[in-house]
């Protein structure tokens, strides 16, 4: 079904607000399977809103419009939408009642607010239309079931826009929709995203239904897995094929097929089902990788210490990096992130110590060593390893970069160490 969305309101046109809203029903649209082919942003003005309600209904079966349903002159979607589909507006009890109560509860609690005669229009309901219900404002949405197209009328505030959406108008879509659409996300680490979409060409290629889409995070790569059908136990049928190779060709690193799993989510499960402790040596992340590690509910099972040791003096003093080290290969080295990694084991009696020391810039770089190395090294019970990296990207870029290959390096090293027993 073709569907198309339109965001009405001028302080979204020139930028005094993100369109958030434009992100979130763009996903709802692809997760009720729906083909989405245009959004557009229109400001309050009745006659340029006029001319794009009537090219929208011309060629999408759906068209979703958002904001401007409010009680004030300048919303005026709803209005338009009944000038342009030629309805007039009629009041609706229903929904009188319930913006009186809305308001009334609200004036209680407000003292310094009144009720005025301008909030009544949000009771104006196009003729024939189907009214949903507000629980988080007053402005209704609105369904119109036009011959060309069915226009559907959503509140602009988020708060209310969500709702609604989730509660009234996903499963009224769904219930329109001859197929039902369904997904299963795989969740990788440690490859990049060419080198996945390299190993799986010939399912992309040979991909119908299901399909196959590849999003490429910072370190990960996630791969969609969609399908269509009469009803959900068909869909999923359909996708566990494609699954199931997808799973044998990426093996180990798949972190999750869990749709909420994070990746340190994933690490801290790794670290609590096989009974280790970690302690994490930190320079350049400052701190930012023990955040994510504690970022995940029960990290405390696992994670004995969080050491910031930016200085050189600090890695001396705290983690055993020796004054040699520092003085013949710098604190951007193979050698003093295996120290880190070794002293933080030693100290905290941890099994497994993660360290980070590199440049993440902006100034500082030189020839051989430039912004964006980092070194990152995994002690675990005994056996140090150490990676280089070069990222690209801001100061801040190359810092998230850097967590991310951390957290990856650990989750190998200790799937190797397992292997290994
Ligand atoms: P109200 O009854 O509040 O006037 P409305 O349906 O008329 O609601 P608008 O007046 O267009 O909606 O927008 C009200 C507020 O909702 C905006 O100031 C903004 O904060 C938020 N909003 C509107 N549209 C969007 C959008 N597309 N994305 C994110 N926020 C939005």
């Amino acid at each position: 079904m073709t569907t198309e969305l339109i965001f009405v309101g001028t302080e979204l046109l020139l930028g005094d607000i993100v369109n958030t809203n434009g992100a979130y029903l763009a996903k709802k649209c692809a997760a009720l399977g729906l083909s989405l082919y245009y959004q557009s942003v229109v400001g309050d003005n009745e006659e340029r809103l006029g001319e794009m309600i009537k090219t929208a209904a011309k060629r999408s079966d759906i068209v979703i419009l958002c904001g401007g349903l409010g009680p004030t002159e300048d919303d005026l979607t709803k209005e338009t939408a009944a000038k342009v589909m030629g309805k007039e507006l009629v009041e609706n009890k229903h929904s009188r009642k319930r913006i009186s109560a809305y308001l009334e509860n609200y004036v209680k609690g407000h003292a310094d607010r009144k009720i005025t005669e301008n909030n009544w229009k949000q009771a104006m309901i196009p003729e024939g239309a189907i009214v949903i219900d507000n629980d988080n404002g007053t402005a209704p949405g609105v369904i119109m079931e036009e011959d060309s197209s069915t226009l559907i009328l959503l509140p602009g505030p988020p708060n209310e826009l969500i709702p609604m959406f989730e509660d009234k108008i996903f499963p009224y879509l769904r219930g329109r929709l001859p197929e039902i659409i369904c997904s299963e996300v795989i969740k990788i680490c440690g490859i990049g995203e060419s080198q996945a979409e390299d190993q799986i060409r010939d399912l992309i290629q040979a991909q119908s239904n299901p399909t196959i889409a590849t999003y490429a995070k910072t370190g990960e790569v996630h791969i969609r897995v969609t399908a269509k059908a009469s009803s959900e136990k068909e869909a999923r049928k359909l996708m566990r094929p494609l699954v199931r190779e997808l799973k044998v060709r990426f093996g180990a690193s798949i972190y999750t097929t869990d749709e909420e799993k994070t990746l340190e989510t994933a690490v801290v499960e790794l670290l609590h089902n096989q009974n280790l402790t970690l302690t994490t040596v930190e320079s350049c992340t400052g701190g930012a990788l023990s955040a994510r590690i504690i970022n995940v509910p029960g990290a405390s099972e696992v994670l004995k210490q969080g050491f910031v040791t930016y200085s050189n003096r600090a890695k001396k003093k705290y983690i055993m990096v020796k004054k040699s080290t520092l003085k013949e290969h710098g604190a951007v080295s193979e050698k003093c992130a295996k120290e880190m990694a070794k002293g933080g084991c030693f100290i905290t009696n941890s099994d497994a110590a993660l360290s980070v020391t590199g440049l993440a810039g902006p100034d500082g770089g030189t020839e051989a060593t430039p912004v964006g190395t980092v070194f990152i090294g995994c002690c675990l019970k005994g056996k140090t390893t150490v990676k280089e990296f070069h990222f690209n990207g801001s100061r801040n870029k190359v810092r998230d970069q850097a967590v991310t290959y951390a957290l990856i390096l650990l989750r190998e090293c200790i799937l190797e160490n397992y292997e290994n027993r």
